[in-house]
């Protein structure tokens, strides 16, 4: 039985006291002694120009490669291959004769990638889950650990947020067990400051116990994945309800914040989600600064914008924070839209990317093979609709799971169709089909297109990513 389990079994009471333990572990190792003098640093380059930053992203992009080829065996035989001279690096362009790495080959070589500088008490484990081609385990030192918490504590600082702000989480974690059929629904979290709540609980049915916790605990903050934030504001939307009380910051992770969701968010819980993009392999973090737009951390990673032949580009990118397992060119499977000549006027430095436009599944095949994403917009003005969910068996077939509230009229089916027609037109059969809940990926994540056609899948486009990634259904 492994610990979870054990967990899962304990009286709430224990729950709580284990929530708290892991909390206290979680900041231990987050924010450790050398957190401070990280964020202290991360801090003064934000005042940087971008010229600046891009400067010290090239030097320290030379200097880790040089790391690779001299501690990584990966590296060691890749870069005699290619004949690539790491000390002659000047500047992201010089990467272009080096492959693209992808999840699958990193998945293979979990000795061959870790540097032999970095002894193994010194590893830290690390795994992510991701929504295609399986998890990944790798490892990072205590440094990149402290390097990438700053990076994102400096963001919350942008926007007021401290450190010892209360948080209400709803996320995929699953604190509660899944059998049990009564309140309470969350955890608590002291060290961590936060109430863990389940998001695998959350339903027409319990969804008033939230609430009420909420409304007696008044976390001024609430963070976590986008379609579990939605589904509260959604329910409040249902009853013409707000929170009903000084809600400040609500932030989002780990699923693509879509504009539908936004649109619910800010209408019922009366503030405007802000989000960041990261992830566990530090490879590519942008952050959304006070004016709203996304900022490229240029200082935190080497990160790659390559063009893709429909338009957008795969988000590629180099995790020099990482001396354990470097990652060179690391294909992320997220497309996003980026223009050289974007500018910010905040003040802060980094590249802009106006909208991070999906993950790698979001995208259905009409009959005659043209590729369409950004599906969401069909549901923007559909308030009668709690959750939806595109499903891809073969091209030209859609099938669109729907979770109606009490609002839900004929008509909605016939505007939910109407809008389809509008960008599909005759290049695709559309079937609602009506469902009391969407299922969640095991990490809880709400997947909004599940594609089935290989097609569907970034990495077709992408003929150098394209070996061993998975199907796309979870
Ligand atoms: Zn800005």
């Amino acid at each position: 039985m492994n610990l979870e389990a054990v967990y899962l079994q304990m009286p709430t009471l224990a729950q709580n006291f284990v929530c708290n333990i892991m909390g206290w572990r979680i900041q231990r190792s987050r924010f450790g002694p050398s957190f401070l003098e990280q964020l202290r640093q991360v801090k003064k380059r934000a005042q940087w120009s971008t010229d600046r930053v891009l400067e010290f992203r090239d030097q320290r992009l030379r200097s880790f490669l040089v790391h690779c080829a001299e501690t990584v065996p990966y590296y060691r035989r890749l870069f005699a291959e290619a004949g690539f001279q790491p000390e002659r690096v000047r500047t992201l362009s010089d990467l272009a004769g080096l492959p693209v790495l992808t999840k699958a080959i990193v998945q293979g070589q979990d000795t061959e990638l870790l540097s032999e500088s970095i002894r193994p008490r010194e590893r830290v484990p690390m795994h992510t889950s991701g929504t295609t081609g399986g998890g990944l385990r790798f490892a990072v030192t205590t440094a990149a650990v402290h390097e990438q918490w700053a990076v994102w504590s400096r963001y919350r600082q942008w926007h007021g947020l401290g450190q010892n702000t209360w948080q209400g989480y709803f996320a995929g974690r699953s604190v509660v067990p899944l059998a049990q059929k009564r309140p309470p629904y969350w955890r608590y979290n002291f060290p961590g400051r936060q109430i863990l709540f389940s998001g695998y609980h959350m339903g027409p049915a319990t969804l008033e116990t939230y609430v009420s916790l909420l409304r007696q605990r008044q976390p001024p903050w609430l963070h976590g994945y986008p379609s579990l934030l939605a589904l509260l504001a959604g329910y409040l939307d249902e009853r013409r309800e707000s929170l009903g009380y000084d809600l400040r910051w609500i932030t989002t992770g780990a699923e693509n914040l879509l504009p539908r969701q936004i649109d619910v968010i800010e209408r019922t819980l009366g503030v405007r989600p802000i989000q960041h993009y990261g992830m566990a392999e530090a490879v590519a973090n942008f952050s959304q600064c006070p004016r709203g737009k996304l900022h490229v951390d240029e200082d935190f990673a080497a990160v790659e914008f390559l063009p893709l032949p429909q338009g957008g580009y795969r988000v590629v990118g180099t995790n020099f924070s990482n001396l354990a397992t470097p990652l060179v060119r690391y294909e992320v499977g997220d497309v996003v839209d980026w223009d050289a000549g974007d500018t910010c006027d905040c003040g802060l430095p980094g590249r802009i990317v106006r909208r991070v436009d999906g993950r790698q599944e979001d995208y259905v095949i009409l009959r005659n093979g043209a590729r369409l994403g950004r599906m969401d917009h069909v549901f923007k003005d559909m308030t009668a609709i709690r959750e939806a969910q595109i499903v891809q068996e073969e091209p030209g077939q859609i099938t669109v799971r729907v979770v109606k509230n009490p609002r839900y009229g004929s008509s909605d089916e016939s505007q939910l169709l109407e809008e389809f027609q509008k960008r599909v037109g005759d290049q695709a059969t559309i079937r609602v089909e009506y469902t009391e809940r969407i299922p969640r990926t095991e990490s809880g994540k709400l997947r909004f297109v599940i594609s089935k056609v290989g097609k569907g899948q970034l990495v077709s486009a992408a003929p150098d990513a394209a070996a061993g990634r998975g199907n796309g259904s979870t």
